[in-house]
Protein backbone atom coordinates (compact mmCIF):
# COMPACT_ATOMS: atom_id res chain seq x y z
CA UNK A 1 0.00 0.00 0.00
CA UNK A 2 1.39 3.39 -1.23
CA UNK A 3 0.93 6.60 0.98
CA UNK A 4 -0.74 7.78 -2.11
CA UNK A 5 -3.40 5.14 -1.47
CA UNK A 6 -7.20 6.49 -0.58
CA UNK A 7 -7.04 3.58 1.86
CA UNK A 8 -4.33 4.98 4.16
CA UNK A 9 -7.20 7.72 4.91
CA UNK A 10 -9.37 6.92 8.16
CA UNK A 11 -13.03 8.04 5.85
CA UNK A 12 -16.42 7.37 6.90
CA UNK A 13 -17.76 4.53 5.64
CA UNK A 14 -19.60 5.44 2.68
CA UNK A 15 -16.83 7.55 1.32
CA UNK A 16 -14.63 4.71 -0.50
CA UNK A 17 -17.31 3.97 -2.19
CA UNK A 18 -18.01 6.63 -3.93
CA UNK A 19 -14.37 7.34 -4.66
CA UNK A 20 -14.04 3.96 -6.14
CA UNK A 21 -17.14 4.75 -8.32
CA UNK A 22 -14.83 7.64 -9.77
CA UNK A 23 -12.02 5.56 -10.39
CA UNK A 24 -9.65 7.81 -8.77
CA UNK A 25 -7.14 4.75 -8.12
CA UNK A 26 -4.61 7.03 -5.89
CA UNK A 27 -4.28 10.02 -4.28
CA UNK A 28 -3.01 13.61 -6.58
CA UNK A 29 0.19 15.08 -4.29
CA UNK A 30 -2.38 17.86 -3.18
CA UNK A 31 -4.64 15.37 -1.69
CA UNK A 32 -1.89 13.00 -0.55
CA UNK A 33 -0.50 15.90 1.86
CA UNK A 34 -3.88 17.94 2.46
CA UNK A 35 -6.13 15.20 3.22
CA UNK A 36 -4.57 14.01 6.60
CA UNK A 37 -4.27 16.78 7.60
CA UNK A 38 -7.38 18.70 7.26
CA UNK A 39 -8.98 14.83 8.03
CA UNK A 40 -6.97 16.08 11.56
CA UNK A 41 -9.59 18.95 11.34
CA UNK A 42 -6.25 21.66 10.82
CA UNK A 43 -6.67 24.50 9.01
CA UNK A 44 -4.72 24.21 5.57
CA UNK A 45 -3.34 26.81 3.28
CA UNK A 46 -2.84 25.21 0.30
CA UNK A 47 -1.25 26.26 -3.19
CA UNK A 48 -2.76 23.91 -5.85
CA UNK A 49 -3.64 24.87 -9.40
CA UNK A 50 -6.61 23.78 -11.04
CA UNK A 51 -6.15 20.06 -12.47
CA UNK A 52 -4.10 19.44 -9.13
CA UNK A 53 -7.40 17.82 -7.41
CA UNK A 54 -7.69 20.45 -5.15
CA UNK A 55 -12.08 20.13 -5.03
CA UNK A 56 -11.85 16.52 -4.23
CA UNK A 57 -9.32 17.42 -1.52
CA UNK A 58 -11.92 19.74 0.60
CA UNK A 59 -14.77 17.89 -0.49
CA UNK A 60 -13.66 14.56 1.10
CA UNK A 61 -12.94 16.58 3.84
CA UNK A 62 -15.92 18.49 4.71
CA UNK A 63 -18.23 15.51 3.40
CA UNK A 64 -16.29 13.36 6.00
CA UNK A 65 -17.39 15.27 8.97
CA UNK A 66 -20.97 16.13 7.73
CA UNK A 67 -23.82 15.91 9.56
CA UNK A 68 -26.06 14.50 7.36
CA UNK A 69 -29.40 14.06 9.67
CA UNK A 70 -29.02 17.84 10.96
CA UNK A 71 -30.69 20.18 7.86
CA UNK A 72 -28.27 22.56 8.69
CA UNK A 73 -25.96 24.50 6.47
CA UNK A 74 -22.48 22.83 7.68
CA UNK A 75 -20.00 23.81 4.99
CA UNK A 76 -19.41 26.82 2.56
CA UNK A 77 -17.37 27.32 -0.81
CA UNK A 78 -16.84 30.72 -1.82
CA UNK A 79 -15.60 30.58 -5.22
CA UNK A 80 -15.01 33.67 -7.68
CA UNK A 81 -16.81 32.37 -11.17
CA UNK A 82 -20.38 30.43 -11.73
CA UNK A 83 -18.36 27.96 -13.24
CA UNK A 84 -16.37 27.39 -11.02
CA UNK A 85 -19.01 27.02 -8.56
CA UNK A 86 -20.92 24.74 -10.49
CA UNK A 87 -17.64 22.42 -10.97
CA UNK A 88 -17.31 22.38 -7.31
CA UNK A 89 -20.66 21.47 -6.73
CA UNK A 90 -20.77 18.82 -9.62
CA UNK A 91 -17.64 17.40 -7.61
CA UNK A 92 -19.25 17.74 -3.71
CA UNK A 93 -22.51 15.61 -5.16
CA UNK A 94 -20.49 13.25 -7.11
CA UNK A 95 -18.29 12.51 -3.79
CA UNK A 96 -21.83 12.49 -1.68
CA UNK A 97 -23.66 10.56 -3.80
CA UNK A 98 -23.19 6.96 -1.23
CA UNK A 99 -23.84 9.48 1.63
CA UNK A 100 -27.78 9.52 2.20
CA UNK A 101 -29.44 12.82 1.25
CA UNK A 102 -26.70 15.00 1.28
CA UNK A 103 -28.17 18.58 -0.38
CA UNK A 104 -25.47 20.91 -1.66
CA UNK A 105 -26.94 24.07 -3.22
CA UNK A 106 -25.22 26.83 -5.86
CA UNK A 107 -25.48 30.59 -4.97
CA UNK A 108 -24.25 32.38 -7.96
CA UNK A 109 -24.98 35.76 -9.58
CA UNK A 110 -26.23 35.94 -13.48
CA UNK A 111 -29.08 33.31 -11.68
CA UNK A 112 -32.61 34.71 -11.01
CA UNK A 113 -32.89 35.32 -6.94
CA UNK A 114 -36.61 33.69 -6.48
CA UNK A 115 -35.56 30.15 -7.03
CA UNK A 116 -32.78 30.41 -5.13
CA UNK A 117 -35.53 31.74 -2.18
CA UNK A 118 -37.48 28.56 -2.50
CA UNK A 119 -34.23 26.36 -2.61
CA UNK A 120 -33.43 27.67 0.81
CA UNK A 121 -36.91 26.94 2.37
CA UNK A 122 -34.99 23.97 3.71
CA UNK A 123 -31.29 24.50 4.66
CA UNK A 124 -28.73 22.75 2.39
CA UNK A 125 -25.86 20.94 4.02
CA UNK A 126 -23.43 22.59 1.76
CA UNK A 127 -23.00 25.86 0.14
CA UNK A 128 -21.21 26.42 -2.83
CA UNK A 129 -21.55 30.64 -4.43
CA UNK A 130 -19.66 33.19 -5.38
CA UNK A 131 -19.17 36.35 -2.99
CA UNK A 132 -21.98 38.78 -3.96
CA UNK A 133 -24.87 36.56 -4.25
CA UNK A 134 -23.40 34.61 -0.70
CA UNK A 135 -23.78 38.28 0.47
CA UNK A 136 -27.21 39.23 -0.56
CA UNK A 137 -28.85 36.51 0.74
CA UNK A 138 -27.01 36.70 4.08
CA UNK A 139 -28.11 40.62 4.24
CA UNK A 140 -31.69 39.42 3.30
CA UNK A 141 -31.16 36.38 5.95
CA UNK A 142 -32.26 33.73 3.61
CA UNK A 143 -29.29 31.92 4.50
CA UNK A 144 -27.71 31.26 7.98
CA UNK A 145 -24.07 30.33 8.40
CA UNK A 146 -24.02 30.12 12.23
CA UNK A 147 -23.63 26.11 11.87
CA UNK A 148 -20.58 26.15 9.57
CA UNK A 149 -18.07 23.76 10.62
CA UNK A 150 -15.75 24.33 7.25
CA UNK A 151 -15.27 27.31 4.90
CA UNK A 152 -13.22 26.69 2.20
CA UNK A 153 -12.27 29.60 -0.73
CA UNK A 154 -11.28 28.34 -3.54
CA UNK A 155 -9.23 29.68 -5.79
CA UNK A 156 -8.39 32.91 -3.32
CA UNK A 157 -6.05 34.67 -5.16
CA UNK A 158 -8.60 34.87 -8.40
CA UNK A 159 -11.06 36.38 -6.04
CA UNK A 160 -8.79 39.17 -4.47
CA UNK A 161 -7.72 39.95 -8.09
CA UNK A 162 -11.79 40.47 -8.62
CA UNK A 163 -12.10 42.66 -5.90
CA UNK A 164 -13.84 40.42 -3.53
CA UNK A 165 -12.13 40.63 -0.54
CA UNK A 166 -14.53 43.12 1.36
CA UNK A 167 -17.64 41.00 0.28
CA UNK A 168 -14.99 37.96 1.50
CA UNK A 169 -14.73 39.27 4.79
CA UNK A 170 -18.32 40.36 5.34
CA UNK A 171 -19.63 36.83 4.67
CA UNK A 172 -16.97 35.23 7.25
CA UNK A 173 -18.20 37.82 9.89
CA UNK A 174 -21.56 35.55 9.58
CA UNK A 175 -19.46 32.51 10.66
CA UNK A 176 -18.77 31.39 13.85
CA UNK A 177 -14.98 31.63 15.11
CA UNK A 178 -15.00 27.58 15.87
CA UNK A 179 -14.82 26.41 12.03
CA UNK A 180 -12.13 24.54 10.02
CA UNK A 181 -10.88 27.08 7.30
CA UNK A 182 -9.50 25.78 4.02
CA UNK A 183 -7.84 28.26 1.70
CA UNK A 184 -6.58 27.21 -1.66
CA UNK A 185 -4.56 29.64 -4.23
CA UNK A 186 -3.16 29.18 -7.65
CA UNK A 187 -0.78 31.60 -6.55
CA UNK A 188 1.22 32.91 -3.55
CA UNK A 189 0.92 36.70 -3.56
CA UNK A 190 1.49 38.93 0.22
CA UNK A 191 -2.56 39.41 0.30
CA UNK A 192 -3.05 35.73 0.69
CA UNK A 193 -0.02 35.14 3.66
CA UNK A 194 -2.34 38.38 4.94
CA UNK A 195 -6.26 37.01 4.60
CA UNK A 196 -4.70 33.79 5.97
CA UNK A 197 -3.52 35.37 9.05
CA UNK A 198 -6.73 37.13 9.58
CA UNK A 199 -9.13 34.19 9.17
CA UNK A 200 -7.16 30.84 9.67
CA UNK A 201 -5.54 29.61 12.75
CA UNK A 202 -2.32 27.86 12.57
CA UNK A 203 -3.02 26.76 9.55
CA UNK A 204 -0.48 23.79 7.82
CA UNK A 205 0.64 25.41 5.05
CA UNK A 206 0.80 22.92 1.67
CA UNK A 207 2.67 23.56 -1.19
CA UNK A 208 2.70 21.43 -4.20
CA UNK A 209 5.05 21.34 -6.29
CA UNK A 210 4.41 22.35 -10.24
CA UNK A 211 6.50 19.68 -11.26
CA UNK A 212 4.01 17.14 -10.76
CA UNK A 213 1.84 18.85 -13.76
CA UNK A 214 4.92 20.66 -15.53
CA UNK A 215 6.37 16.79 -16.16
CA UNK A 216 3.45 15.78 -18.27
CA UNK A 217 3.96 18.72 -20.14
CA UNK A 218 5.76 19.20 -23.58
CA UNK A 219 6.86 22.74 -23.44
CA UNK A 220 8.27 24.56 -26.82
CA UNK A 221 8.57 28.25 -27.58
CA UNK A 222 8.85 29.85 -31.28
CA UNK A 223 10.26 32.92 -32.36
CA UNK A 224 6.80 34.51 -34.03
CA UNK A 225 7.51 38.30 -35.39
CA UNK A 226 3.81 39.87 -34.51
CA UNK A 227 3.53 40.34 -38.56
CA UNK A 228 3.85 36.93 -39.03
CA UNK A 229 2.17 35.45 -35.76
CA UNK A 230 -1.14 34.51 -36.93
CA UNK A 231 0.58 32.42 -39.35
CA UNK A 232 3.02 30.71 -37.28
CA UNK A 233 -0.20 29.87 -34.64
CA UNK A 234 -1.92 28.12 -37.85
CA UNK A 235 1.09 26.14 -38.94
CA UNK A 236 1.44 25.20 -35.10
CA UNK A 237 -2.26 23.91 -35.19
CA UNK A 238 -1.43 22.25 -38.40
CA UNK A 239 1.53 20.77 -37.36
CA UNK A 240 0.55 19.52 -33.92
CA UNK A 241 -3.25 19.22 -34.86
CA UNK A 242 -4.92 19.20 -31.25
CA UNK A 243 -8.43 18.49 -31.25
CA UNK A 244 -8.70 21.44 -28.24
CA UNK A 245 -6.32 23.88 -27.91
CA UNK A 246 -6.68 26.97 -25.74
CA UNK A 247 -5.11 29.90 -27.29
CA UNK A 248 -4.24 32.74 -24.57
CA UNK A 249 -4.19 36.30 -25.27
CA UNK A 250 -2.95 38.80 -22.78
CA UNK A 251 -6.21 41.38 -23.79
CA UNK A 252 -10.15 40.91 -24.73
CA UNK A 253 -9.08 42.94 -28.01
CA UNK A 254 -6.46 40.99 -29.18
CA UNK A 255 -8.65 38.15 -28.39
CA UNK A 256 -11.59 39.17 -30.94
CA UNK A 257 -8.52 40.23 -33.47
CA UNK A 258 -7.26 37.08 -33.41
CA UNK A 259 -10.20 35.03 -33.61
CA UNK A 260 -11.29 37.55 -36.54
CA UNK A 261 -8.09 36.58 -37.93
CA UNK A 262 -8.47 32.81 -37.39
CA UNK A 263 -11.96 32.77 -39.51
CA UNK A 264 -10.66 34.42 -42.42
CA UNK A 265 -7.98 31.90 -42.75
CA UNK A 266 -10.94 28.82 -42.27
CA UNK A 267 -9.70 27.89 -38.82
CA UNK A 268 -12.80 27.46 -36.62
CA UNK A 269 -12.15 29.63 -33.80
CA UNK A 270 -14.21 30.61 -30.95
CA UNK A 271 -13.63 33.69 -28.12
CA UNK A 272 -14.20 33.66 -24.78
CA UNK A 273 -13.68 36.07 -22.57
CA UNK A 274 -15.38 38.73 -19.46
CA UNK A 275 -17.15 41.03 -21.58
CA UNK A 276 -19.24 37.70 -23.18
CA UNK A 277 -23.07 37.86 -22.10
CA UNK A 278 -23.79 34.59 -19.81
CA UNK A 279 -25.92 33.24 -22.98
CA UNK A 280 -22.62 33.39 -25.70
CA UNK A 281 -20.41 32.31 -22.69
CA UNK A 282 -22.43 29.36 -21.89
CA UNK A 283 -22.53 28.54 -25.75
CA UNK A 284 -18.74 28.85 -26.05
CA UNK A 285 -18.03 27.21 -23.50
CA UNK A 286 -20.81 23.96 -24.44
CA UNK A 287 -19.07 24.26 -28.43
CA UNK A 288 -15.21 23.91 -27.09
CA UNK A 289 -16.08 20.81 -24.60
CA UNK A 290 -18.34 18.68 -27.10
CA UNK A 291 -15.41 19.19 -29.76
CA UNK A 292 -17.29 21.04 -32.36
CA UNK A 293 -14.92 24.39 -31.89
CA UNK A 294 -11.02 22.81 -31.83
CA UNK A 295 -9.64 26.46 -31.07
CA UNK A 296 -10.80 28.15 -28.02
CA UNK A 297 -9.50 32.08 -27.65
CA UNK A 298 -9.41 33.14 -24.21
CA UNK A 299 -7.77 35.87 -21.77
CA UNK A 300 -6.36 34.60 -17.99
CA UNK A 301 -9.20 35.93 -16.81
CA UNK A 302 -11.71 33.88 -18.44
CA UNK A 303 -10.23 30.68 -18.68
CA UNK A 304 -9.85 30.76 -15.04
CA UNK A 305 -12.13 27.89 -13.59
CA UNK A 306 -12.44 26.11 -16.78
CA UNK A 307 -12.91 22.66 -16.43
CA UNK A 308 -11.98 20.99 -19.46
CA UNK A 309 -10.76 17.70 -20.02
CA UNK A 310 -8.49 16.31 -22.53
CA UNK A 311 -6.97 19.59 -23.47
CA UNK A 312 -4.64 18.47 -25.87
CA UNK A 313 -2.81 21.85 -26.40
CA UNK A 314 -2.16 25.02 -24.65
CA UNK A 315 -0.91 28.13 -26.85
CA UNK A 316 0.58 31.48 -25.54
CA UNK A 317 -0.14 33.55 -28.26
CA UNK A 318 1.46 36.37 -25.92
CA UNK A 319 3.37 35.42 -23.34
CA UNK A 320 2.73 36.38 -19.82
CA UNK A 321 4.74 39.16 -17.94
CA UNK A 322 4.29 37.15 -14.70
CA UNK A 323 5.85 33.74 -15.02
CA UNK A 324 3.13 32.01 -12.55
CA UNK A 325 0.76 33.08 -14.43
CA UNK A 326 2.38 31.17 -17.05
CA UNK A 327 2.47 27.95 -15.51
CA UNK A 328 -1.10 28.45 -14.63
CA UNK A 329 -1.67 28.70 -17.83
CA UNK A 330 0.68 25.13 -19.19
CA UNK A 331 -1.30 23.44 -16.79
CA UNK A 332 -4.23 23.34 -18.00
CA UNK A 333 -2.86 20.64 -20.64
CA UNK A 334 -1.55 17.21 -19.47
CA UNK A 335 -3.95 16.82 -16.83
CA UNK A 336 -4.97 13.98 -14.61
CA UNK A 337 -2.23 11.64 -16.23
CA UNK A 338 -2.49 12.82 -19.81
CA UNK A 339 0.34 14.28 -22.00
CA UNK A 340 -0.23 17.81 -22.24
CA UNK A 341 1.51 20.43 -25.13
CA UNK A 342 2.26 23.68 -24.79
CA UNK A 343 3.51 26.22 -27.25
CA UNK A 344 4.37 29.75 -27.02
CA UNK A 345 4.77 32.34 -29.63
CA UNK A 346 7.41 35.21 -28.63
CA UNK A 347 8.56 38.17 -30.65
CA UNK A 348 11.80 39.74 -29.87
CA UNK A 349 10.61 42.39 -27.52
CA UNK A 350 9.21 39.67 -25.53
CA UNK A 351 12.30 38.17 -24.22
CA UNK A 352 13.03 39.70 -20.86
CA UNK A 353 9.92 37.85 -20.05
CA UNK A 354 10.90 34.85 -21.59
CA UNK A 355 14.14 35.05 -19.16
CA UNK A 356 11.85 35.61 -16.20
CA UNK A 357 10.18 32.67 -17.39
CA UNK A 358 13.12 30.67 -17.55
CA UNK A 359 14.21 32.16 -14.44
CA UNK A 360 11.21 31.41 -12.41
CA UNK A 361 11.56 27.26 -13.96
CA UNK A 362 14.99 27.60 -13.23
CA UNK A 363 15.67 26.09 -16.45
CA UNK A 364 16.24 26.94 -19.96
CA UNK A 365 13.34 26.07 -21.86
CA UNK A 366 12.87 24.40 -25.56
CA UNK A 367 13.35 27.12 -28.40
CA UNK A 368 12.45 26.20 -31.86
CA UNK A 369 12.34 27.95 -34.88
CA UNK A 370 8.81 27.94 -37.27
CA UNK A 371 10.47 26.94 -40.13
CA UNK A 372 10.42 23.27 -38.24
CA UNK A 373 6.57 23.85 -38.75
CA UNK A 374 6.28 23.69 -42.62
CA UNK A 375 6.69 19.79 -43.33
CA UNK A 376 3.55 18.78 -42.61
CA UNK A 377 0.51 17.90 -45.13
CA UNK A 378 -2.32 20.24 -45.13
CA UNK A 379 -5.03 18.87 -43.05
CA UNK A 380 -8.33 19.61 -42.85
CA UNK A 381 -8.96 22.22 -39.84
CA UNK A 382 -12.83 21.44 -39.63
CA UNK A 383 -13.55 19.82 -36.01
CA UNK A 384 -14.92 16.30 -35.85
CA UNK A 385 -18.46 17.28 -34.73
CA UNK A 386 -21.03 20.10 -35.11
CA UNK A 387 -23.53 21.75 -32.85
CA UNK A 388 -26.90 21.85 -33.30
CA UNK A 389 -29.26 24.66 -31.18
CA UNK A 390 -32.43 23.16 -29.70
CA UNK A 391 -34.99 26.20 -28.91
CA UNK A 392 -36.21 24.03 -25.80
CA UNK A 393 -34.61 22.85 -22.53
CA UNK A 394 -35.27 21.68 -18.91
CA UNK A 395 -38.75 23.56 -18.48
CA UNK A 396 -40.15 21.87 -21.47
CA UNK A 397 -39.18 18.71 -19.68
CA UNK A 398 -36.62 18.15 -22.07
CA UNK A 399 -34.24 14.95 -21.58
CA UNK A 400 -30.97 14.57 -22.72
CA UNK A 401 -32.77 10.61 -23.00
CA UNK A 402 -35.93 12.64 -25.53
CA UNK A 403 -32.87 14.11 -27.89
CA UNK A 404 -31.15 11.20 -28.29
CA UNK A 405 -34.03 8.39 -28.45
CA UNK A 406 -35.34 11.31 -31.71
CA UNK A 407 -32.08 11.54 -33.16
CA UNK A 408 -31.74 7.27 -33.44
CA UNK A 409 -35.36 6.65 -33.51
CA UNK A 410 -35.15 5.88 -37.40
CA UNK A 411 -31.58 3.88 -36.58
CA UNK A 412 -29.91 5.85 -39.61
CA UNK A 413 -27.82 7.44 -36.77
CA UNK A 414 -26.84 5.74 -33.76
CA UNK A 415 -25.21 6.61 -30.25
CA UNK A 416 -21.82 6.81 -31.93
CA UNK A 417 -22.97 9.88 -34.44
CA UNK A 418 -24.08 11.70 -31.37
CA UNK A 419 -21.67 13.60 -28.91
CA UNK A 420 -22.50 15.72 -25.77
CA UNK A 421 -25.43 16.85 -25.01
CA UNK A 422 -26.24 20.06 -22.49
CA UNK A 423 -29.57 20.88 -21.99
CA UNK A 424 -29.73 24.25 -20.12
CA UNK A 425 -33.46 25.73 -18.84
CA UNK A 426 -34.69 27.09 -22.30
CA UNK A 427 -32.91 25.69 -24.81
CA UNK A 428 -30.52 22.97 -25.49
CA UNK A 429 -27.36 21.74 -27.70
CA UNK A 430 -26.38 18.25 -29.29
CA UNK A 431 -23.22 17.69 -30.84
CA UNK A 432 -23.09 14.93 -33.81
CA UNK A 433 -19.76 14.31 -36.14
CA UNK A 434 -19.70 15.97 -39.37
CA UNK A 435 -21.24 13.54 -41.21
CA UNK A 436 -24.03 13.02 -39.49
CA UNK A 437 -25.18 16.56 -39.51
CA UNK A 438 -27.04 17.64 -42.12
CA UNK A 439 -29.28 14.14 -41.55
CA UNK A 440 -29.93 14.99 -38.01
CA UNK A 441 -30.69 18.33 -38.39
CA UNK A 442 -33.42 16.66 -40.73
CA UNK A 443 -34.56 14.63 -38.41
CA UNK A 444 -34.85 17.20 -35.25
CA UNK A 445 -36.59 19.74 -37.61
CA UNK A 446 -39.28 17.36 -38.45
CA UNK A 447 -40.44 17.48 -35.20
CA UNK A 448 -39.42 13.68 -33.61
CA UNK A 449 -38.62 14.88 -30.71
CA UNK A 450 -41.48 13.93 -28.10
CA UNK A 451 -43.35 14.79 -31.26
CA UNK A 452 -42.88 18.64 -30.32
CA UNK A 453 -42.09 20.81 -32.85
CA UNK A 454 -38.50 23.15 -31.84
CA UNK A 455 -36.93 25.79 -33.30
CA UNK A 456 -33.24 23.72 -34.78
CA UNK A 457 -30.60 25.33 -35.44
CA UNK A 458 -27.01 24.40 -36.85
CA UNK A 459 -24.23 26.51 -35.47
CA UNK A 460 -21.59 27.82 -37.60
P1 LIG B 1 -9.48 20.00 -9.78
O1 LIG B 1 -8.04 20.32 -9.53
O2 LIG B 1 -10.24 19.89 -8.54
O3 LIG B 1 -10.07 20.95 -10.77
O4 LIG B 1 -9.55 18.51 -10.42
C1 LIG B 1 -9.11 18.18 -11.69
C2 LIG B 1 -9.72 16.89 -12.23
O5 LIG B 1 -9.09 15.74 -11.66
C3 LIG B 1 -11.20 16.75 -11.96
O6 LIG B 1 -11.82 16.39 -13.18
C4 LIG B 1 -11.28 15.61 -10.95
O7 LIG B 1 -12.49 14.88 -11.14
C5 LIG B 1 -10.06 14.79 -11.24
N1 LIG B 1 -9.51 14.11 -10.04
C6 LIG B 1 -9.54 14.54 -8.76
N2 LIG B 1 -8.92 13.66 -7.95
C7 LIG B 1 -8.46 12.67 -8.71
C8 LIG B 1 -7.71 11.47 -8.45
N3 LIG B 1 -7.31 11.14 -7.22
N4 LIG B 1 -7.42 10.67 -9.50
C9 LIG B 1 -7.81 11.02 -10.75
N5 LIG B 1 -8.51 12.14 -11.07
C10 LIG B 1 -8.83 12.96 -10.08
Amino acid sequence: MSSSDFSTLTLRVELPAAIDSLDYESMTPIQAQSLPVMLAGSDVLAQANTGSGKTAAFAIAMLNKLEEHRYQTQGIVICPTRELADQVADEIRRLARTIANVKVLTLCGGKPFGPQLASLQRAPHIVVGTPGRLLKHLEKESLALTNIETLVLDEADRMLDMGFSEDISKIISFIPDRRQTLLFSATYPDEIEYISKSIQLNPVTIKVDSDFSANQITQIFYKAPKPDRVQILIQVLKFYQPESALVFCNTIEQCEVLVGELIKRDVHALALHGDLEQFNRDQVLVRFSNRSTSVLVATDVAARGLDIKELDAVVNFEITRDPEVHVHRIGRTGRAGSEGLAISLYGAEETSRLNAIEHYLGATVNKKDPSELRSVVKESMLPKMVTLFIGAGRKDKLRAGDVLGALTSSSELTGANIGKINLFDKFSYVAVDRQSADRALEILSDGKIKGRSFRIKRLR
